[in-house]
């Protein structure tokens, strides 16, 4: 190990503190973390300079890959107008810019203002305040309920965090949290007095954290239809889901889908700034107009033109590099190279996202103890490819702009580091 990485772990072993990580494990002399220090294209590289495929997507934001010219040249010449400035009380070129660029993804009277904000927990926590504020100004104060689904995710700020059904996440801070309802599936939404009922959120066509599971097709239609007919709104949660990876631009198109409001974060910025939208209709805006119904809501870097601009870029390489024309035929590919080296084990795929959950010769699944999708993904790494477990369920999630040979490669790494922890 050279010097320069052994002084970064040594500083990150003392005073840094990572997310979801059990740091008793993280600082574990037996377990070397990497120090990520370069990105190109789907390729990342550490501080010892060995190169891995970035087989999560750097955590389900990337799509252009990493260190794009365009991408780059346009935060670039950002900088050189200005990084940061704000949004209360001002405006901002690039902010109008995008706002208006989002819009243009939907007809005309659907989804019309864009509320900025920072990260997807903050683009959902937003939807919320601004649907159970909506309520109150609407004739509608008894519609106070939200409803969820069981082992949704929809992020860690505590309001956020109230949506959220995974209990390892979400359990101990339940008691501080805000009111929901879970329901597993609509059979159980349709039983609920829908009379108290704000809105329902859901995760569109796939639950990311909930090890990819995926909700069968029609559902969303059908839950729209029952939020239309029930006068709930219908909050979707595509931070996981924006910006092409589900095979169209957003997951909603899918099942011809218009929510009351939308989130978006991660694949915003193409993976590059922390940046998040809130859509939503004019009809929902109208109601907070005025003195007494002002929505009193944001961040310091809310629409940071920097962040604006990265995003502008991103939409800009999806016309480019046509992204869309050719990643249904993309992912059909990659669920082919799926089924092909992984037929043993459980395959759930919507377009470019999926999760391999590990099973045993016999087709049962490994005790959890034995941590079977954690050595996997530590093996993984000597095979050049970075990605993470959901419990046992490997998440292979590769930029958009993957080649065929490049997610060959990480189909291949894989398997390979498979064979190591489980055998052939
Ligand atoms: C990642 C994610 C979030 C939270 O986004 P952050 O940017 O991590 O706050 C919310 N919802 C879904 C579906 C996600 O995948």
């Amino acid at each position: 190990m050279n010097e320069k990485t052994a002084q970064w772990l040594v500083w990150d072993r003392q005073h840094c503190w990572h997310p979801f990580t059990n740091q008793l494990d993280w600082c574990d002399p037996s377990f070397e973390p990497l120090i990520i220090e370069r990105g190109q294209g789907v390729w990342l590289w550490d501080s010892e300079g060995r190169k891995y495929f970035d087989g999560n997507s750097s955590i389900w934001t990337n799509i252009h890959g990493h260190s794009h010219p365009h991408i780059n040249a346009a935060m670039k010449a950002q900088i050189e107008e200005i990084s940061h400035s704000s949004f209360l009380g001002f405006g901002n070129a690039r902010a109008s810019e995008l706002a208006a660029a989002l819009c243009d993804f939907f007809p005309s009277n659907t989804l019309e203002r864009v509320f900025f904000s920072d990260d997807g927990s903050t683009a959902v926590e937003c939807a919320v305040k601004m649907a159970l504020q909506y309520r109150m100004q609407s004739g509608k104060p008894q519609r106070t309920k939200l409803v969820a689904f069981a082992n949704a995710y929809h992020g860690d700020t505590m309001g956020a965090a109230s949506l959220g059904g995974v209990s390892l996440f979400f359990e101990r801070f339940r008691k501080f949290g805000m009111d929901v309802s879970f329901v597993r599936n609509l059979d159980e939404l349709y039983l609920l007095d829908n009379t108290t009922i704000s809105a329902v959120v859901i995760e569109p066509l796939i639950q990311g954290v909930n090890q990819m599971h995926l909700w069968p097709t029609g559902m969303l239609k059908q839950l729209r239809n029952w939020c239309n007919a029930k006068d709930v709104h219908l909050i979707l949660d595509e931070v996981m889901t924006g910006f092409g990876r589900s095979g169209t631009m957003f997951a909603c198109e899918q099942e011809d889908v218009i929510p009351d409001f939308l989130c978006l974060a991660k694949g915003l910025t193409g993976g590059y700034l922390p940046l998040a939208a809130t859509m939503t209709t004019d009809a929902i805006y109208r109601a907070f107009l005025g003195s007494e119904n002002t929505f009193y809501y944001g961040h310091s870097y809310t629409a940071n033109p920097l962040g604006c601009a990265a995003a502008l870029a991103n939409l800009q390489l999806f016309k480019t590099e046509n992204t869309l024309a050719d990643i249904r035929a993309k992912s059909d590919e990659f669920g082919k190279l799926l089924e092909d080296n992984f037929s043993r084990h459980v395959i759930r795929r919507c377009g470019m996202m999926s999760g391999i959950e590990v099973r045993q010769n016999n087709g049962s699944p490994y005790a959890a103890s034995e941590q079977v999708g954690a050595r996997i993904c530590y093996a993984a790494r000597n095979h050049g490819l970075l990605t993470r477990p959901i419990r046992d369920t490997i998440v292979l999630m590769p930029p958009l702009c993957s080649t065929i040979e490049e997610l060959r490669y990480a189909v291949n790494a894989l398997s390979a580091a498979m064979e190591d922890v489980c055998g052939a």
